[in-house]
């Protein structure tokens, strides 16, 4: 078996889930170039002292915290649930969902208040436990590991506490949500135990992750425009820095480029459009190194 320990750094992502082909993707975009394919347990880039391990994602916090690797991509959720011993780094912007409160649609309960001596279904049990204790609960927890949303048909349990995503899990087994109990997406977690020099390389990965995570954030705009509407167009879009401003061929008109925040899009272009912009041109941004 080739050597892991060769002065790369090692990063954990989930083996086979919800969360591998984002995170693959996520790499790829950062530049980074490997090797994958199914039933294998490590690949090493070739253009960057890295190497991926794949792991289940349960197991990935215990492998950061240790120092067994360094970095690890995995859901907030298992980082709450377990509150290991990492720094979290970066927000990832995938892999959302919402661990949440359900119970059977025809049941009387409506609130968590009325979950005393209820059964409780979950594979979280710790942050239910957390859960329960604030809200001054007393149930009990029934821990199942997967398919927990079954649970209350097979009368185990009177509720349950799932991730849920689009809810569409949820009622096809005829659950309802009553209460969220925490938002979650990805991160990239960090052990505290880096030594300098590979902290170095770390920085490095967490510069080109970041270059891609703002460039979703952004679109790239050309449009033409009567030289007179400038400082018009300037306050609508702001940009990141003064806008690229160039004379076109026909008198009085100009060309502008300038990048839009991505949740804005929408209503920025329909006033660049209002105020008299033509020709806009928009582009997707590779990467963004601010
Ligand atoms: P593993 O075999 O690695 O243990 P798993 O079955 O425990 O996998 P997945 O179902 O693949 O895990 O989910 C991985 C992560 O995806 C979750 O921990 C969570 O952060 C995220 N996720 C996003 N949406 C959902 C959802 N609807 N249900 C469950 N997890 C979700
Ligand atoms: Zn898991």
């Amino acid at each position: 078996m080739k050597n892991l320990n060769n002065g790369s750094i090692k990063l954990a992502i989930q083996k086979n889930g919800r969360l591998t082909e984002s995170t693959l993707g996520l790499l790829k975009s950062a530049g980074l170039e490997f090797e994958n394919y199914k039933k294998q347990l490590f690949s090493s880039c070739w253009n960057f002292p890295l190497n991926i391990v794949y792991l289940r994602d349960d197991d990935i916090p215990d492998y950061v915290a240790s120092g067994a690797v360094d970095l690890g991509i995995v859901g907030e959720n298992i980082i709450i649930e377990q509150r290991n011993d990492v720094t979290m780094q970066l927000k990832l912007g995938f892999g959302y969902c919402s661990l949440c409160l359900a119970v059977p649609k025809e049941s009387p309960i409506t609130s968590s208040s009325e979950l005393n001596n209820k059964k409780i279904a979950t594979s979280y049990p710790q942050s239910t436990k957390r859960y329960l204790n604030e809200k001054g609960i007393e149930g009990e927890i029934v821990k199942i590991n997967g398919s927990v949303e079954i649970a209350p048909s097979l009368a185990m349990a009177d509720a349950v506490i799932d991730l849920v995503s689009s809810g569409s899990t949820l009622a096809l087994n005829d659950l309802r949500v009553i209460e969220k109990i925490f938002d979650s997406q990805a991160v990239l977690i960090k052990s505290n135990t880096v030594s300098k020099v590979k902290n170095n390389i770390v920085k490095k990965l967490l510069i080109r992750i970041s270059g891609v995570l703002a460039a979703q954030n952004y679109k790239y705009v050309m449009m033409n425009a009567p030289e007179s509407i400038l400082k018009t167009i300037q306050k609508i879009v702001p940009g990141l820095k003064s806008p690229t401003v160039s004379s076109l061929s026909t008198k009085g008109w100009i060309s502008i480029q300038t990048v839009i925040k991505e949740d804005v899009f929408w209503e920025t272009i329909e006033k660049l459009k209002e105020v008299g912009a033509t020709g806009i041109l928009v582009l997707p941004v590779e990467k963004l190194i601010l």
